[in-house]
């Protein structure tokens, strides 16, 4: 139990402002106005975000790391609700100061007064010691760091050093991912809270396409007794002492279908037979941060296998949609190991038809070199089925596919993104599943493509 914050006038006056201001933005139809209210907040009470989140009993938990930040939070949350907490939680993803501030604003009633036990807050990785500055984080979990941040010379990079500076601030306890060898060398001075994958059924991990991980200690190259994807694994350093921690919250006997996951969970060394909604390894990592975090918390084992059965999807994240009585199967792709992992889910559906739309605008990521570093060459198990590539790079998306073995024939481009889902909907069978692949602003696009079709999506 932290103790409760007294709140300034300042702080009063802070939350009014951001709050008349995002009604403004909303009346305009100005757009979400997710950070603008949390700017003028900061403007007249640098620390409203202390103070306000210093109101709840149970304090602010953390969720950073490269991928599954959204999902984890999202299962956390479903967890939380299930087992009785009250918490705010910047659910629309904005996860930089101004919007962490603009969100916990929304929660706050118009005299600055915060009704919840915790907050739950997902951070960008490179925020997070600017949040910590101002709250006092208990606990922050790692899901994830992927290569593309970690220079291969075993010093830890600019993101990790970002993440031990946010930890380090407040001492908070660390939550992390046994599996990850990066992660795992985070926070070395504060306590740690693991988890991992224990055991997963014939055929579940990733073959190939493994990333490549250094020791934090001696910079040797990482060796593993077994890959589960990317630099997922049970691994250990030759050069030195370092390896995988035993994880206390860890699954086994991991089966994925197309649509879900079912595991054993072992907490405080007994087991919960779990169903998870949503497909992929990654997704089981995702489940147990959220679990390791729902235990620290105080949740029951009950209220954990619960709240991850109920789970319901995220805008965009394995989404499944039903359209024209059709179905359909959105998940969003931003990055190598993403895209590998959503490609892995697809081509175990032998019904499986696929849509990829990329696009390159800011919020992309002007950069789509990194089609080249995901494992499309897998979708060469999907023989004779016709892939639609869209969106402005769709013609680079096309070039990466004839690359990755698949057949030209079956390749169909079609720029606009209304125009290509309406073709893969018309052609598709009516055992067929559609998977739509896009990245971020294809997915906003998407979404009011959907619309004029009378399907909403979640979070619309
Ligand atoms: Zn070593």
């Amino acid at each position: 139990m932290t103790e409760k914050t007294i709140l300034t006038l300042a702080d009063r006056a802070a939350v009014l402002v951001a709050k008349l201001a995002a009604s403004s933005i909303r009346k305009l139809g100005l757009g979400l106005g997710s950070n603008l209210p949390g700017r003028l907040a900061l403007k007249v009470s640098p620390n409203v975000l202390g103070h306000l989140s210093g109101q709840t009993t149970r304090g602010v938990i953390a969720i950073t790391g490269t991928n599954g930040k959204s999902t984890t939070s999202g299962i956390l949350s479903s967890i939380l609700r299930t087992a009785g907490f009250t918490f705010a939680h910047n659910r629309q993803g904005a996860n930089l100061v101004t919007g962490i501030t603009a969100s916990l604003i929304e929660s706050a009633d118009w005299n600055a007064n915060i009704a919840a036990d915790l907050c739950l807050f997902e951070i960008d990785e490179a925020a997070l010691p600017l949040v910590a500055q101002q709250v006092i984080i208990g606990s922050v979990v790692v899901t994830n760091l992927f290569r593309d941040q970690l220079d291969r010379f075993g010093e830890l990079d600019t993101t990790a050093r970002l993440i031990n500076k946010g930890i380090g601030i407040n001492q908070s306890l660390a939550i992390l991912n046994a599996d990850d060898p990066n992660v795992c060398q985070l926070a070395p001075e504060v306590s740690h809270l693991f988890f991992g994958l224990e055991s997963v059924a014939a055929g579940v991990a990733a073959e190939g396409n493994m990333e490549l991980a250094y020791c934090g200690k001696c910079g040797k190259e990482i060796s593993y007794n077994r890959v589960f994807y990317g630099q997922m694994g049970h691994w250990y350093c030759q050069g030195c002492d370092f390896k995988r921690p035993d994880p206390a919250i860890y699954a086994t006997d991991v089966e994925v279908s197309a649509t879900a996951s079912r595991f054993k969970l072992f907490i405080d060394g007994k087991a919960e037979e779990c169903t998870l909604p949503l497909p992929g390894l990654f997704n089981v990592y995702n489940a147990l941060a959220a679990a390791a975090a729902a235990f620290h918390l105080g949740a029951t084992r009950e209220a954990i296998r619960a709240g991850l059965k109920a789970y319901s999807t995220l805008f965009g994240r394995s989404e499944r949609l039903t359209i024209e009585g059709k179905s359909v199967i959105v998940q969003l792709i931003k990055n190598p190991a993403g895209a590998t992992q959503a490609l892995a889910s697809c081509i175990r559906d032998p019904k499986a038809r696929l849509l990829i739309a990329i696009n390159d605008n800011l919020a992309d990521g002007r950069d789509i070199s990194w089609l080249w570093d995901a494992d499309f060459e897998q979708l060469t198990a999907l023989t004779d089925t016709s892939i639609t590539v869209s969106g402005q790079r769709a013609e680079d998306m096309a070039v990466r596919l004839k690359y990755a073995g698949i057949n030209a024939d079956h390749i169909f481009t079609v720029p606009k993104l209304a125009q290509a889902v309406t073709q893969a909907l018309s052609t598709l069978g009516a055992d067929e599943t559609l998977w739509l692949m896009p990245t971020y602003t294809n997915l906003l696009d998407l979404q009011k493509i959907l619309k004029s079709m009378g399907v909403s999506m979640s979070g619309t």
